[in-house]
């Protein structure tokens, strides 16, 4: 007897039942940020990646809307066909300008560059070397580029280190990481991984997702932060977390700038972002490139989450704005999702793919835009949610 197509689907729908790893939407209606409508219910929203409160700025989205009066709705086509826009070359040359680089690529999104930077500069016979908890859109590149691909231990410059020692030496070598690691908030050791590169010669390539606008002077991130902005090879920031838009550029010298534009795929192969929303895109740039008011609300706000829990009786690792509680098993992250759900804040449980099985996490993301009675709220709620259990036997 054979089994239909339809019939093989519904069960690997089902499978992903079973293991309580099936995910849903959410429909936000109105305004996003931090205080939103989702499934018809008003919410504090503790999820979204909006760490400077701009993703709901009327006035960057009447940019918009005169952008778009002036310049219509579309770019016609990809950028190397027509579709280059003074508005790209503009944002091009302001982020590079902001990051302190020679040139930068604007691309749709940070997954459109992260795989256009990696099969731009890699192929057959060079190796990669990345975190094991690089975001999803770094593996994916790993894997387009053809490279061979070497896996060190999670924010270890030990480890690698050693990987760098054994690997062979023929082709390029690109070390990848993020700066600040997306599920957790946890920083990538960039100094100890920039001193590395004498000895061993490497490109490096750092993806700022998560710092850009949040950290570092001026908020142009980690590597400003942490002075070694000149040892990186190509920075990606993205524009749809703290700048509040969408879209992302990779910054890089003249030569992986051309090599972007002719080699990466997703650079070449998709239409231009419309030029209306690139002059938004740009007007968010500046918005948030000044924003130093609201970059110490968010240290403010995630030190005043972390006391908060602490006088609750439970600690949250790091000191920057995504706070991971790590809960273990699947239905004990979902059921404490449950629970913060009904008491008004929204939070992400993390599971499989996004997170190794059995480290289930809540991946609490603070704003500038919370109120101090959100936070303070939420450190309740969070304590009444994960019960009597102790969380530390979890792990
Ligand atoms: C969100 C994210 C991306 C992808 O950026 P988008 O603009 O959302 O496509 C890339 N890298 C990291 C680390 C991210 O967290």
């Amino acid at each position: 007897m054979t089994i239909s197509a339809e019939e093989i689907l519904a069960q690997r729908l089902e499978r992903l039942d079973e293991l309580s790893l099936r995910r849903s939407l959410r429909v936000l209606s109105g305004r996003a940020g931090v205080h939103c409508r989702l499934d018809g219910r008003d919410v504090v929203n503790f999820s979204s990646n909006d760490y400077l409160g701009l993703a709901g700025d009327t006035d960057i989205g009447r940019t918009l809307a005169g952008a778009t009066a002036e310049l219509g709705s579309g770019a016609g086509a990809s950028r190397l066909v027509g579709g280059h826009h003074e508005a790209h070359a503009a944002l091009e040359r302001e982020f590079a300008d902001w990051m302190g680089a020679p040139r930068a690529v604007f691309l749709p999104s940070g997954y459109h560059a992260n795989i256009a930077a990696l099969t731009a500069v890699c192929g057959p016979g060079d190796t990669i070397f990345s975190d094991e908890l690089n975001h999803a859109s770094i593996v994916d590149g790993c894997r387009l580029s053809g490279a061979s691909v070497v896996v060190y231990r999670h924010a270890d410059a030990g480890s690698l280190a050693e990987k760098l020692g054994e690997a062979a030496s023929e082709g390029l070598r690109l070390v990848v990481t993020e700066s600040i690691f997306s599920v957790d908030g946890d920083e990538a050791p960039l100094a100890q991984i920039a001193a590395l590169k004498r000895p061993h010669g490497f490109l490096l390539m750092i993806d700022e997702a998560h710092a850009i606008g949040c950290y570092g002077p001026g908020g142009r991130g980690l590597c400003a932060e942490q002075g070694i902005s000149r040892e990186m090879d190509l920075l990606v920031g993205t524009f749809g977390k703290a700048v509040g838009a969408s879209g992302a550029a990779i910054a890089c010298g003249d030569l992986l700038a051309e090599l972007a534009i002719n080699r990466g795929r997703t650079f070449m192969f998709t239409t231009a972002t419309p030029p209306a929303v690139t002059e938004m895109v740009r007007a968010a740039i500046r918005r948030a490139r000044d924003a130093e008011d609201r970059r110490k609300r968010l240290r403010e706000n995630a030190a005043l989450f972390r006391a908060g829990c602490q006088k609750q009786g439970f600690s949250i690792p790091g000191a920057r704005a995504i706070c991971p509680v790590i809960l273990g098993a699947e239905r004990r992250a979902l059921l404490a999702m449950e629970r913060l759900w009904d008491s008004g804040f929204y939070v992400q449980a993390l599971r499989p793919p996004t997170v190794p099985a059995g480290a289930c996490r809540l991946r609490i993301s603070v704003s500038a835009a919370h109120t101090t009675d959100d936070i303070g709220g939420l450190a309740a709620a969070l304590t009444e949610a994960l019960g009597p259990h102790d969380q530390s036997k979890d792990e």
